[in-house]
């Protein structure tokens, strides 16, 4: 650098404020050249414009008139990135109000600018520790700001401003909030500066200081009426050497940090409040769609443990005209014979078994109410039924037309006593021997009424022989009104009832006085009945989602107010927009994540907890848990957004201002 050497140039430069109807033309027409190495006051009244005139040097703010050039470059027109670059790199900036990060320690303070840069966090560190000990802060390096006097606060505003390796020191009223001999060391540290040959333009309101510099500049109304050289001390161009001065943007993880010491740990109780709503819709999406499978599972498994592979053929039990007319029709109805047939001539039937019911006054002790069937041999084993105590139904049982019985578990302990077995029940007036007792069948008949299939433990057995013996001659009744098929595996349901309804439309002439249920497929319609209940779950967890980025979006906007001296802080050291923006998205986006990561949580204990309670298996579909997660962070994504575009577009200079 030679002497001489034009470090700034303003030509005709103005700058006008509207306000309202008026117009406030706070500069107009300024002309400085700036050397490097000179060390300039800028004096004038309150009003004359001082401050705008620095903040246009600083790049804080530019003209609206006039072309200002700085290093070569002319910054009239630049763009907020590359505006935003100079600042960062080419000045340093110290205000009246020291403007220091609160929540920051000094040592972070002094760093800040280098963050910007992209520096790492142990060379901001070193850099800092360097011109924080240049500034006598050694001691005070993990204090907050409000623990520091006024003068250490100056201290740390000054070490920000070297920190970058600036061209020029721009300090507006430095002094202006300092008794009169802190003002002076203050003082003394710009003209130490301006010896080690940094450029220092110094805004003061005292006549002491401004006769100190090289160069003295006199502002009235927005106009220079004076720029005249002030003594012969000599300019020190030259005697500075600038390093390299990197330009990547901040990292981000320094992004996130910030988001989360600065904004989220700050408000602890306010971030857990907002997270609130993501939480309940991410617990809510997942606990409903695991409690809606798992009781889905539960009645699957359910029906599989009465025998997921069964058909029933269902006899009509028509009467009176009806049943005459399919008899006419050449229709027997349900039989013996058919179940044979089926079980002789239908692909993949394991093994067929009928039975028919009959309505007997039942005189005991106990009261009960209780289905009483005759049934066919293969009856306990088509319908996975197992023998307690005693036996079932042998041949010769059927061949004698026995007058024995086996009864279901609920009914054996009705009976009381260890073991029926042995015992007599008298039914419709004749006593039938109790030969054997059924297996205790633990399944929760609810929910599985559609399936048609009835409690077990409350049926009463008989030989279907003995009940045709007594009650053949009684009507033109079909002789049987259920066969239970079991086929070979789940897979044959559809064809086989296919085949079936073909081989029976032929032995019953034509005639369809029987019906084909599956149980296994009802149940499975009224599953998709519920899917209407899942889908008002997810819309229910979505207004919850919904409801969550609105609180979002509300404590950002608050946030962002509160916080908007710390922006222009942030953009003063060189924040571009696009780095506020993120800074403050990333706050939404983790609060949005976290409430995800501690819904699924919640789900996680909730439905496990209930599971356990109300035995049902836990059944947690990652795809709801993708769903969910997905569905949180992008409500971060999208209400975080426009709270981070208005902290983004404040003005630096507005921002400092605020109050
Ligand atoms: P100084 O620093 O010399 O006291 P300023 O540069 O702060 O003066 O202000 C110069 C003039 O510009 C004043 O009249 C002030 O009211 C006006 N001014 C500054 N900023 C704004 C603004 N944002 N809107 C309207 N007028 C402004
Ligand atoms: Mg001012």
């Amino acid at each position: 650098m030679t002497e001489n050497h034009i470090q700034m140039c303003l030509r005709g430069v103005g700058r006008d404020y509207v306000m309202g109807d008026n117009i406030v033309h706070a500069l107009h027409d300024i002309n400085i050249e700036v050397s490097a190495g000179e060390f300039i006051a800028i004096v004038g009244s309150s009003g004359s414009g001082k401050s705008t005139l620095m903040h246009l040097i600083g790049c804080l703010d530019t003209p609206t008139s006039g072309t200002y050039t700085l290093g070569g470059e002319d910054v009239s027109a630049m763009p907020d990135a590359q505006l935003s670059g100079l600042r960062n790199r080419r000045v340093g900036f110290v205000f009246q109000q020291f403007n220091l990060l609160s929540n920051l320690t000094v040592l972070e303070n002094i760093a800040l600018p280098l963050a910007y840069r992209g520096m790492s966090s142990d060379d901001r560190n070193r850099m800092a520790r360097k011109y924080a000990v240049m500034l006598g802060l050694e001691d005070r390096l993990q204090h907050r700001p409000t623990e520091l006097s006024g003068g250490q606060s100056q201290r740390v505003a000054i070490a920000r401003a070297l920190v970058t390796d600036p061209d020029i020191i721009l300090a507006d009223e430095p002094t202006g909030n300092l008794d009169s001999v802190t003002g002076k060391e203050i003082m003394d540290i710009f003209l130490d500066l301006h010896k080690r040959g940094y450029t220092v333009i110094l805004v003061t309101h005292d006549p002491k200081y401004a006769e100190q510099g090289t160069r003295k500049i006199i502002l009235r109304d927005g106009g220079i009426v004076d720029d005249s050289a002030v003594n012969s001390m000599q300019t020190n161009a030259g005697v500075l050497e600038h390093g390299e001065r990197s330009t990547k943007g901040i990292s981000f993880l320094d992004l996130l940090k910030v988001g989360l010491r600065e904004g989220l740990f700050v408000h602890k109780m306010r971030t857990a409040l907002t997270m609130l709503g993501i939480i309940i819709g991410v617990a809510g999406v997942i606990a409903m769609s695991s409690f809606s499978l798992g009781s889905k599972q539960k009645q699957a498994d359910q029906i599989r443990a009465l025998g997921a592979n069964m058909v029933r053929i269902v006899d009509n039990r028509l009467e009176g005209e009806k049943l005459a007319d399919t008899r006419v029709g050449g229709s027997q109805g349900l039989s013996i014979s058919d179940m044979h047939l089926i079980k002789e001539t239908i692909p993949g039937v394991r093994m067929a078994a009928g039975a028919r019911g009959i309505k007997l006054n039942i005189v005991t002790d106990a009261e009960f109410i209780s289905r009483i069937m005759g049934v066919t041999i293969g009856y306990p084993v088509v319908n996975n039924l197992e023998i307690d105590k005693g036996r079932f139904f042998d041949k010769t049982d059927f061949d004698n037309n026995a007058r024995v019985i086996v009864v279901g578990h609920s009914i054996a302990r009705k009976l009381g006593g260890f073991s029926p077995v042995g015992q007599f029940l008298l039914m419709g007036g004749v006593p039938y021997r109790i030969v054997g007792t059924m297996v205790n069948r633990s399944i929760d008949m609810k929910g599985l009424e559609a399936s048609g299939i009835a409690d077990a433990n409350y049926d009463i057995l008989m030989p279907i022989q003995t009940l045709l013996a007594r009650t053949r001659q009684i009507e033109m009744r079909s002789e049987l009104d259920e066969i239970y098929i079991q086929l070979e595996s789940e897979d044959m349901l559809f064809e086989s009832g296919a085949a079936l309804r073909r081989l029976l439309a032929m032995t019953h002439n034509g005639v369809t006085d029987f019906r084909l249920v599956i149980p296994l497929d009802l149940l499975r319609q009224k599953q998709q009945a519920q899917r209407l209940l899942d889908v008002l779950t997810i819309c229910i967890s979505s207004i919850a989602l919904l409801v969550g980025g609105i609180g979002i979006m509300n404590i950002m906007l608050a946030s962002v107010i509160e916080r908007i001296r710390e922006i222009g802080i942030r953009r003063t050291v060189g924040a571009t927009r696009r780095d506020i923006k993120l800074q403050f998205l990333s706050e939404s986006v983790i609060i949005s994540i976290a409430g995800g990561v501690v819904g699924i949580l919640v789900a996680f204990i909730g439905v496990a907890v209930t599971c356990v309670a109300i035995d049902l298996p836990m059944v947690v579909s990652s795809f709801m848990v993708f769903l969910a997660v997905a569905a949180s962070t992008l409500t971060g994504l999208v209400f975080g957004f426009y709270p981070a575009s208005q902290a983004a577009t404040k003005d630096p200079v507005e921002a400092l201002r605020y109050e």
